[in-house]
């Protein structure tokens, strides 16, 4: 069956990890009739259109799915993120981060196996900002809802039933923000109640912050607010080997955006240096979100290989092969596998 699948490149590094990822989605053999939007951010905005163009979002409601690239975004001016924008146009109200260790990565925590679920929606990223030039003072307002709290928890559950994850933990500063991040650990709470095979237990954010970074064995799933968990996913890709290897899905109910963790990188932009493999990975959950379960493992399995056996790796993980040259040596991988 041919696939209809958005597809944004972004700006920065997002093209050429993104055309290693359909390379190797091709080498799997998976059918994609890709609808291509490359004028997206800053490129848009240059032409005089919107950071994020109707069209891209009408094409993700046909589609229904896309595989995006980082797009950037102007710090303290400028648009509004076109990720942020994204999310809230789509509801993508679902963050999902896993973070585990690729053989052959260097890394102090190799059992680290964890996946991270950050509201995507609202908290701190609602956009409800003011600024009084008179008193000189700035607002963000961190607006937390019953119904966000409760879809967040209850898909982190849902997904660990499915996946036969044991333990949920929530992470919170429900001592000092009484009503958001309170109302976020009673939802929590309450949710839990209905998962009873799942442990649960909650954390607060500054706590669970250094043990995660002394012992993350001890995570399954975390669960937290957008801010909360925009950082902790951070902390769990440098675990696990650092943004170039860590995979990301943004879910909602009609729609689902597959995106690396990482930014437009702009400090290596253009020098064929980028590693693909957070995109391909986010490829592979994306080929799970659509049941093509065999292209996932063939793909899953020979990224694996290749960081067992050293081949071919990036810069940023202890290699020296350029984007291109991995891409090439993983699609021969793949067509190995799926023509085996
Ligand atoms: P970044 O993730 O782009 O880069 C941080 C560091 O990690 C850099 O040194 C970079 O070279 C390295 N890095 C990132 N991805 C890599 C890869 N695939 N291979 C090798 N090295 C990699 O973070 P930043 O510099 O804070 O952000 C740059 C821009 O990206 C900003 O405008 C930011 O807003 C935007 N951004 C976009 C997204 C998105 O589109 N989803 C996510 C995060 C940041």
């Amino acid at each position: 069956m041919t696939h209809r699948i958005t597809l944004l490149p972004g700006d920065g590094i997002g093209p050429e990890v993104t055309e290693a990822t359909v390379q190797v989605l091709e080498a799997a053999g998976v059918e994609v009739d890709w609808d291509r939007h490359r004028v997206i951010g800053q490129t848009a905005v240059e032409r005089g259109r919107p950071a994020l163009p109707p069209d891209v979002i009408d094409s993700l409601h046909e589609t229904g799915v896309a595989l995006k690239g980082p797009v950037t975004t102007p710090v303290g001016q400028g648009f509004t993120s076109v990720n942020v924008q994204l999310r809230q146009r789509l509801d993508l109200y679902a963050n999902v981060r896993p973070c585990t260790v690729l053989p052959g990565i260097e890394t102090p925590f190799a059992n680290t196996d964890l996946i991270i679920f950050r509201e995507n929606t609202e908290g701190l990223y609602s956009g409800i900002e003011h600024y009084d030039e008179r008193l000189e003072i700035a607002d963000s307002i961190a607006r937390v809802s019953k119904r966000g709290s409760e879809r967040i928890v209850r898909f982190a559950f849902e997904y660990a039933r499915r996946e036969g994850r044991e333990r949920v933990t929530l992470a919170h500063k429900a001592n000092i923000l009484k009503k958001s991040s309170g109302l976020f650990l009673d939802v929590g709470r309450e949710v839990a109640a209905e998962y009873p095979e799942i442990e649960f237990e909650d954390r607060i954010i500054d706590a669970l912050c250094m043990q995660l970074v002394m012992n993350p064995e001890e995570f399954d799933c975390i669960v937290s607010t957008n801010l909360f968990g925009d950082i902790l996913s951070d902390i769990a890709a440098g675990l696990v080997g650092g943004l170039g290897v860590t995979a990301g899905a943004n879910i909602g109910d009609d729609c689902a955006v597959f995106e690396a963790v990482h930014g437009s990188a702009p400090d290596i932009a253009g020098q064929n240096v980028a590693n693909p493999t957070a995109l391909i990975l986010s490829a592979v959950m994306m080929l799970r979100h659509l049941g093509e379960d065999t292209a996932a493992r063939a793909i899953q399995e020979a990224l694996r290989d290749q960081y067992r056996e050293q081949t071919a790796l990036t810069p940023d993980v202890g290699g020296e092969a350029s984007t291109a040259a991995f891409a090439d040596a993983l699609s021969d991988r793949v067509a190995d596998r799926v023509a085996g």
